[in-house]
């Protein structure tokens, strides 16, 4: 599987669009917003109130989440500016990334109308201006020092490729209690690789004293097959095995299937920025949002615990439908996320189930 061509969230404005299904998502950026405010103002401060400020948001997807983040960063500068006093607004260039088969036709759509609001008469917010960057955020996507802030929420999980295993991950589509030991180093190296590059790339990229702020699903436990990150794969897995059982998919395909993503610990990320040594870490912050955040409750005739179950399944088929459509083929899609979708809803009505998130604050040295 070619990660960077077919890893993407399912676009447009549909039912199972990522735009329609990321509630749980937005929950994390709210929750990450005093972070990323505290960052820009020492940001802002440290660089002596620059005239421009070149921002980027990195595997940004398609939806309100995109402009979510955008309008954070806009109105936290402007706040930040009014409270010191500063009479200048700096003018702000954002950066819009994700891999090429994301929506971005969708974003600039939505990024024209918010553009429009925000330079309404008597505005007091800075001027803004946006572009998109398609491209793999394990590759250069900026010119050298030419970078003040970046952001990244829910992506950085995300692998560059699905690792190489010398043992089959047998029943397994990620990281679980029954994988082989070789399955986990696999993961637990492509991590290590991949977000080193990451580090190394956004280092010749940010200016000196530039800052990041990088929020990644991860885990509290020194265990990567803890519950806390792998528990909503298992469940997945338990679908398809299901299938193949019922002789719906064919066993070599389940055995060929893995995700490519990586839930780290809080050390795990702070052990990769020492090794490469381009930033201090400000802040490095563990958090947790139950399943339950994907859900409004507000629109369906059901229970509240079904709802939720539900648009959790939605959620992650969002996520998770065009990887599995690649892999094991469209005519199945219906069949396994019906499936997973029960499946979620039965755990969540045994369980309060929740997502870990680690976010870490960085300055260039
Ligand atoms: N930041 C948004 C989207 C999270 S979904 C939010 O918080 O709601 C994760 C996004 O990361 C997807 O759009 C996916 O395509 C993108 N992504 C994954 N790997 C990437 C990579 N290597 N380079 C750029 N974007 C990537």
């Amino acid at each position: 599987m070619d990660v960077s061509q077919v890893l993407h969230m399912n676009g447009g404005n549909g039912d199972y669009s990522y735009s329609n299904n990321s509630l749980l998502q937005k929950r994390v950026i709210s929750m990450t917003k005093p972070i990323i405010e505290d960052a820009l103002t020492n940001l802002y401060c440290a660089m002596n109130f620059p005239k421009t400020l070149i921002m980027a948001d990195l595997g940004c997807s398609s939806g309100p989440n995109t402009l979510f983040v955008a309008s954070e960063l806009v109105n936290s500068i402007n706040y930040i500016r009014l409270k010191l006093g500063r009479e200048e607004s700096p003018e702000i260039q954002i950066y819009l990334n994700d891999l090429p088969q994301n929506d971005f036709n969708n974003i600039f759509q939505l990024v024209s109308e918010f553009r429009n609001n925000l330079t309404r008469p008597n505005s007091s917010l800075p001027p803004c201006y946006f572009s998109g960057v398609p491209g793999s955020f394990y590759t250069r996507l900026f010119l050298p020092k030419s970078i003040h802030f970046i952001h990244s929420s829910y992506s950085l999980m995300w692998l560059s490729m699905v690792p190489e295993m010398v043992t089959t991950n047998k029943k397994n589509i990620y990281m679980s209690k029954t994988s082989p030991p070789s399955v986990i180093r696999a993961y637990n190296e492509q991590f290590q690789r991949d977000f080193f590059k990451f580090l190394e790339y956004r280092a010749e990229e940010l200016v000196s004293g530039g800052r990041m702020v990088l929020t990644t699903l991860g885990r509290r436990s020194d265990d990567p097959c803890s519950k806390e990150c792998c528990y909503v794969w298992d469940l997945l897995a338990n679908a398809l095995n299901d299938m193949v059982i019922e002789g719906l998919i064919e066993e070599e395909k389940m055995d060929s299937f893995n995700i490519p993503q990586y839930t780290p610990c809080a050390k795990e990320i702070s052990n990769e920025v020492q090794k490469e040594g381009s930033f201090t870490i400000d802040r490095l912050n563990v958090s947790e949002v139950n399943w339950a955040a994907a859900s409004t409750n507000h629109h369906l005739n059901i229970t509240k615990k079904d709802a939720e179950g539900y648009n959790m399944g939605k959620c992650m088929r969002a996520v998770a439908e065009p990887l599995i459509k690649s892999h094991f083929g469209e005519s199945v899609i219906e069949e396994v996320f019906e499936r997973y979708t029960k499946i979620i809803k039965h755990s969540m009505s045994e369980e309060h189930v929740k997502l870990v998130n680690v976010t870490v604050s960085l300055t260039r040295k």
